[in-house]
């Protein structure tokens, strides 16, 4: 059996993880940590960002692989990020983040090293972040190596290579060259995408008939609080999928719970988060907070605009969405989810939230940090994360049901919400459909989030990461897409609704956008 150095991770590996045991001993095999004395690696979650299970992952299994893991936590800014590397004298810094602005701050601190003359390796990872973003954003402005790792698991192995004497030189040249190849790459695959002006797009807009649409008034109009929901009715909602990907186990649930390969340990996570939900349901260590609101609204192009009455005599304020500009194929349209409220005055709706179930979460971490246990430490976090999804599924049913009540009549399975079998939508600000974060600002504003916990930091991120927040859409043919590129004329039009700097914009929007900035 393989026996970690690092007591903490034997905790883990003892508990449950033993699963990744047989993989880490091959890697470190294959990369020649063994015998070695360990390196330490800084890793941090940067500014304006609150990503952390994947990044306690990666910082166990880096710890099972004889490393020494200095983790600064999460919003960390670029001068802590380098102070503590010259101080704890690391060999390589990692830096992760869940979010897109989370990006450019990772090419402020690779900037920041090239000033400092700094040569450490640094890795990249976390949810918004690609190869190719590495690759055209970051790699070109700072000299040291700089590799992106897509999970965990690699985590070991490019580490490695990047501090042995015998292979960094070449990796770093390896890499180098790789990123260089894809940065070419990225240059001559632009020309040949297809955009069609916004203009012509908006005339491709959702067709929907709203002479043959049936409104339906909501209960309350403005905002309403919902304080201490109860956990044991949350919990029913849980979509558990994804928390076996927190743990690196690929497969649907509740068949990877019989998964000829991980069945045996997915069934021991599944019992352990099981048996720590009853506690935390019991000791109510958890609290589940959340705010929804309505307001009657009007589709205005492509923004959404808001009224304190029917009577919509002036607007208040608007909500501003962004609509697909790519060419599409004949009788698709050119999605903007503003085409999903009503032109006509006076008739039509919509709704926002935000949820969290991550109250407590640090005093319930705190125990299990101060007794070495990083197996209940992820394993608490990933159930905040999960109850905070379910949180926002049970309320969405509420609203459905009774509080927006266009729904009353659903009957539907757990298995059915999951697949969104139900109708209207709760898109979220920062995803595919909304990747502007910064409407996050006046939904929060309305909603007064922070009166039941909730904060935006820097970078709009949730605090507590724990959170869910969104739009409420209830026109049946409302659905999910992909925003994509958009073209320099939508940013142009977009700066001007938002009344921000068009730079500004094309810094939240980056990863849309079609050209460079
Ligand atoms: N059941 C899953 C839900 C995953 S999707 C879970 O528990 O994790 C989570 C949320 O992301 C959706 O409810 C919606 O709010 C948002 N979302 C998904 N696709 C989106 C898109 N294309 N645009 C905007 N928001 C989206």
């Amino acid at each position: 059996m393989f026996l970690p150095q690092v007591v903490k991770s034997a905790r883990v590996m003892k508990k449950s993880v033993a699963y990744l045991t047989p993989f880490l001993e091959e890697e470190k095999r294959r990369s020649g940590v063994v015998g070695k004395p360990a390196a330490r690696i800084l890793m941090a979650t940067v500014k304006g960002d609150v990503h952390d299970i994947g990044k306690n992952i990666v910082g166990v299994v880096l710890a099972c692989n004889n490393y020494d893991v200095v983790d600064l936590g999460v919003m960390v800014p670029t001068d802590k990020i380098i102070e503590a590397a010259k101080r704890e004298k690391v060999d390589v810094i990692g830096l992760s983040g869940l979010i897109t602005p989370s990006l450019d701050e990772m090419v402020h601190v690779a900037k920041e090293m090239q000033r400092e003359k700094m040569t450490l390796p640094l890795l990249i990872g976390g949810a918004t972040t690609s190869r190719l973003h590495t690759a055209v954003k970051i790699d070109p402005v700072y000299d040291g190596p700089v590799v992106y790792v897509l999970d965990a698991s690699r985590s070991v192995p490019v580490a490695s290579e990047l501090i042995s004497e015998t292979t960094r030189d070449a990796f770093k040249a390896k890499v180098k060259e790789e990123y260089k190849a894809l940065r070419a790459d990225h240059e001559s695959r632009k020309e040949g995408k297809n955009y069609i002006p916004l203009t012509e797009a908006r005339t491709n807009k959702t067709k929907i008939d709203w002479s043959k649409t049936t409104y339906t008034k909501p209960n309350f109009l403005g905002r309403k609080e919902i304080i201490a929901y109860p956990l044991e009715e949350i919990r029913k909602y849980i979509d558990w999928t994804p928390f076996f990907q927190t743990w690196m186990l690929a497969g649907r649930y509740p068949g990877i719970l019989k998964d000829s390969v991980v069945g045996i340990e997915a069934t021991k996570l599944f019992n352990d988060a099981n048996a720590m939900l009853d506690e935390i349901v019991r000791e109510k260590s958890l609290q589940a907070n959340g705010v929804i609101a309505f307001y009657p609204a009007q589709n205005t192009q492509d923004d959404v605009a808001l009224f304190t009455d029917e009577k919509e005599t002036s607007s208040f304020a608007s909500f501003h969405f962004l609509r697909q500009q790519n060419k599409k194929a004949q009788n698709l349209p050119n999605f903007c989810l503003a085409d999903f409220v009503s032109p006509d005055k006076g008739k039509d709706y919509i709704g926002m939230f935000a949820v969290t179930t991550g109250i407590g979460l640090e005093k319930l971490t705190a125990k299990h940090q101060a007794n070495h246990d990083d197996y209940s430490d992820i394993m608490a976090k990933a159930l905040a994360d999960r109850l905070a999804e379910a949180f926002a599924e049970c309320l969405h049913q509420k609203v459905r049901k009774e509080y927006w009540g266009y729904a009353k009549d659903e009957q539907l399975s757990n298995e059915a919400l999951i697949d969104e079998k139900y109708a209207g939508i709760r898109p979220a600000p920062g995803y595919p459909a909304c990747p502007d974060h910064t409407e996050k600002k006046l939904l929060f504003d309305l909603l007064q989030a922070d009166k039941v916990g909730i904060q935006l930091t820097e970078s709009y991120a949730m605090f507590p990461g724990a959170a869910v927040s969104g739009f409420y859409f209830s026109h049946p043919d409302s659905k999910y897409f992909g925003l994509g590129k958009i073209e320099k004329d939508q940013v142009l039009d977009y700066a001007k609704r938002k009344n921000m700097k068009v730079e500004e914009i094309e810094r939240w929007l980056a990863p849309n956008l079609s050209y460079d900035a």
